[in-house]
């Protein structure tokens, strides 16, 4: 099967490799198409190293179901489905107590298990979600499952207004997630092309209309020191913060700062199976959702090197077909 493979840190070659067995309780998959993310370009630019070279990255995967293992229902051939990417053990403590995102055993497409930038990829039966739609809506599912997790974590109702810090595909998709529940959004990013591209999808830049008041609840989607500073600066005294980016610098945030502006702190990492999943896959299946407003870039998996060089300066998300009829 033809595959795109980082063969080194910044860059892929597009080849023929042996293609997934499908064993016990899995499915294989034709994948349609894939969408571009943060943590892929962390693998690609070898931020984050890959396991072993070469490497198959990509992980927000759609595609037909095309063979299955033992114990699944051959009814699956033929289906249309979203994979959802982190598959976890079910045994360990952080699942058992419902956290499947913190697995201990955590497998990751395109992380710690080949990923999906290839024309086969075999998933567990449980993790190939069925749902048809339009390609960009499809590559989104995984992203957008994210930042609706993020909020069901909050746990609090929404604030009348809320700032996100850094506007890249997650951002984004996290303006949506709060517009479609009636949040008036501003938005701050250094790049002013995805501030425009926000200010499209109905979000206002930070600071411009007349009054600076801080935020009671402030998402920063990128979690870099410069940002982590941006957005404590905006969130008010007794304030929230909710933090998705995986940026792995220290910051420059103290806990005096914490204490004195008795801020709230939220980290939000993925979702937890199976649920937060399937309600992403309603949401956009039923097309309460449609965050392939957010995508800007399409290239054939052959130009994968170039989704990659550019996915990173794109105003909005990328993603790459890998079969010719999607
Ligand atoms: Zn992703
Ligand atoms: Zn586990």
């Amino acid at each position: 099967m033809k595959a795109a493979l980082l063969v080194e840190p910044g860059r892929i070659v597009v080849d023929e490799i042996a293609e997934p067995v499908v064993g016990p309780g899995e499915v294989q998959i034709a994948v349609g198409g894939v969408g571009l993310c943060g943590s892929d370009h962390s693998v690609f630019s070898g931020t984050w190293s890959a396991p072993s070279y070469p490497w198959v990255m990509g992980h927000e995967a759609f595609g037909t179901v095309v063979a299955v293992g033992r114990g699944v229902p051959r009814e699956r051939i033929g289906e249309k489905v979203v994979v959802e990417p982190n598959i976890a053990c079910l045994a360990c403590d952080q699942c058992r107590r419902g956290w499947t995102s913190a697995c201990r055993a955590r497998q990751s497409v395109g992380m710690n298990r080949p990923g999906a930038l290839a024309e086969r990829l075999v998933v567990p039966d449980a993790y190939a979600w069925p749902i048809s739609g339009a390609p960009e809506d499809l590559v989104c599912v995984e992203p957008t499952a994210v930042v609706e997790t993020a909020l069901r974590r909050l746990g609090t109702p929404l604030p009348p207004s809320v700032l996100v810090v850094g506007v890249g595909a997650q951002g984004l998709l996290m303006v949506l997630a709060l517009q479609a529940r009636g949040v008036s959004v501003r938005v701050h990013d250094v790049n002013k092309e995805r501030v425009a591209l926000a200010e499209r999808l109905g979000a206002h830049q930070d600071g411009t209309e007349g009054t600076n008041a801080p935020f009671e609840l402030v998402v920063d989607s990128v979690g870099s020191p410069a940002s982590m500073n941006a957005a404590v600066d905006r969130t008010q005294v007794g304030g929230t913060l909710l933090v998705l980016g995986l940026d792995g610098r220290p910051l420059e945030l103290t806990a005096q700062t914490i204490v004195r502006r008795q801020l709230v702190l939220r980290g939000s990492l993925t979702y937890d199976h199976p649920h937060d999943f399937e309600a992403s896959v309603a949401l956009v299946a039923q097309g309460r959702f449609s965050p392939g407003a957010i995508v800007t870039d399409e290239h054939p998996i052959d130009d994968a090197q170039r989704a990659f060089d550019q996915g990173t300066s794109a105003p909005g998300k990328t993603w790459i077909r890998v079969a010719p009829t999607g």
